[in-house]
């Protein structure tokens, strides 16, 4: 991977990357079609990194389907796919992480502790073996875009991030491959997390600027239904990523929310611009 991106830097291509796990969705093909308008040459990773999973999470299950991918990202025509093995990553006597430390350690940070850890680590490998000029991302994993841009900002890496609106189902879902585990019942009480951000936005609509009361309400829309286990919903200033009490004027937030639908987590979030 080095080596081809090596040759087309010295023709004078820009290279757009977009990091993904695989089994692709309309999300996924968001960025790589931002990719396609940005740079001259596209690179698609497809990496499930064990390293941003803890044990008691769903790597092993974690649906795959790489034939698929591939006959997918063809059809975009793609100019690169990416798939590294676990082992040339990771290889033996593997020891070295990079971390952010403080915008890691609240939401997903506080429910997934090591999480942030392995996602700025495989990134950052990502980084050095593709040598990308622009990497792309979803809003979908807001934190997620907000920890790699203080990495590239703290590490001086020399990429432009840019980061794609959330792409949804025509019922409001939120797109992700881990839909998948949903049952039909379940993928119904899914609904309830974009359901609720949809009543954030109309709180604020109508002139609501107390944080703790929009979260409220949210809460009692989750909790109705029985299905459902909430980890956090939580409101951010979308500059510093920092928790909010009181939306102010001319200034852009984050609602963000984690939430168990039986056994399968899902996250949303919505982008709240005060005017
Ligand atoms: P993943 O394969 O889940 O690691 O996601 C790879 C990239 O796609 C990440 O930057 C995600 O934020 C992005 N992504 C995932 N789902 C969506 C979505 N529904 N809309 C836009 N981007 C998404």
């Amino acid at each position: 991977m080095q080596q081809i991106s090596a040759r087309l830097k010295a023709e004078g291509k820009t290279i757009g990357l977009v990091p993904t796990m695989g089994f692709l969705h309309a999300g996924h093909l968001s960025l790589v079609e931002k990719s396609k308008k940005k740079s001259d040459v596209t690179v698609v990773s497809i990496f499930i990194n064990p390293t941003q999973f803890a044990i008691n999470e769903d790597l092993n299950k974690y649906p795959r389907d790489i034939e698929r991918d591939k006959k997918f990202l063809r059809k975009l025509n793609v100019d690169y796919v990416f798939i590294p093995e676990a082992s040339e990553i990771y290889q033996e006597n593997y020891q070295t992480y990079v971390e952010v430390e403080k915008i890691t350690k609240i939401l997903e940070g506080e429910f997934r502790p090591t999480h942030f850890k392995g996602v700025t680590s495989i990134v950052s490998i990502l980084f050095n073996s593709v040598m990308p000029n622009y990497a792309f991302f979803g809003q979908k994993d807001a934190q997620q875009a907000a920890v790699i841009k203080q990495m590239v900002k703290d590490l001086k890496y020399n990429v432009s991030i840019f980061i794609s609106p959330i792409v949804r189902e025509a019922d409001g879902l939120a797109m992700s491959s881990r839909n998948v585990y949903l049952s039909a019942a379940e993928r119904h009480d899914a609904l309830v997390l974009s359901r609720s951000l949809k009543l954030a936005e109309n709180l604020v609509l109508s002139g609501e600027r107390n944080t703790g009361i929009i979260i409220s309400k949210m809460n009692d829309m989750i909790n109705s239904v029985k299905n459902s286990k909430l980890d956090y919903i939580k409101v951010i200033d979308s500059d510093n990523f920092t928790l909010t009490d009181r939306l102010i004027k001319n200034k852009n937030y984050y609602v963000l929310i984690a939430c168990r639908i039986g056994s399968t987590r899902l996250i949303d979030n919505t982008l709240l611009k005060i005017r």
